[in-house]
């Protein structure tokens, strides 16, 4: 197997998680809408409305990071389609395997990494 089949099997692999996470956050979401809805909460007066809310917010914070991730390893592929997979945007030099394995949308070096 070439470099460039194992970066996108494992950005595939990854992905798959990803997508998934994504989903179950939505349902998690959706999940914790309804029963406010049920539970017919008020969030500014009862506490158990302010609690839902606040686990709502959380939620749709995990699912807005899965989504961002997965946009991500979008992106990677379709460097890997490019042939530009694993090479820093900032200097041009080949990001080191090691680092691609820890995070295999990386776009930068470790030096360059904001
Ligand atoms: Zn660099």
């Amino acid at each position: 197997m070439s470099d460039r089949a194992g970066a996108e099997g494992r950005l595939r692999a990854r992905l798959a998680e990803v997508t998934d996470r994504v989903a179950a956050q939505r349902r998690a979401v959706d999940g914790i809408v309804e029963s406010a809805r049920d539970s017919n909460a008020d969030d500014e007066h009862d506490p158990e409305g302010a609690t839902l809310a606040w686990e709502r917010q959380q939620a749709a914070a995990l699912a807005a990071e899965a989504e961002r991730e997965r946009d991500q390893l979008l992106a990677a592929l379709d460097r890997v389609a490019a042939g530009t997979y694993g090479v820093c945007e900032v200097c041009g030099r080949p990001i080191p395997a090691a680092r691609l394995e820890a995070r295999p949308a990386a776009t930068r070096c470790v030096e360059h990494a904001r």
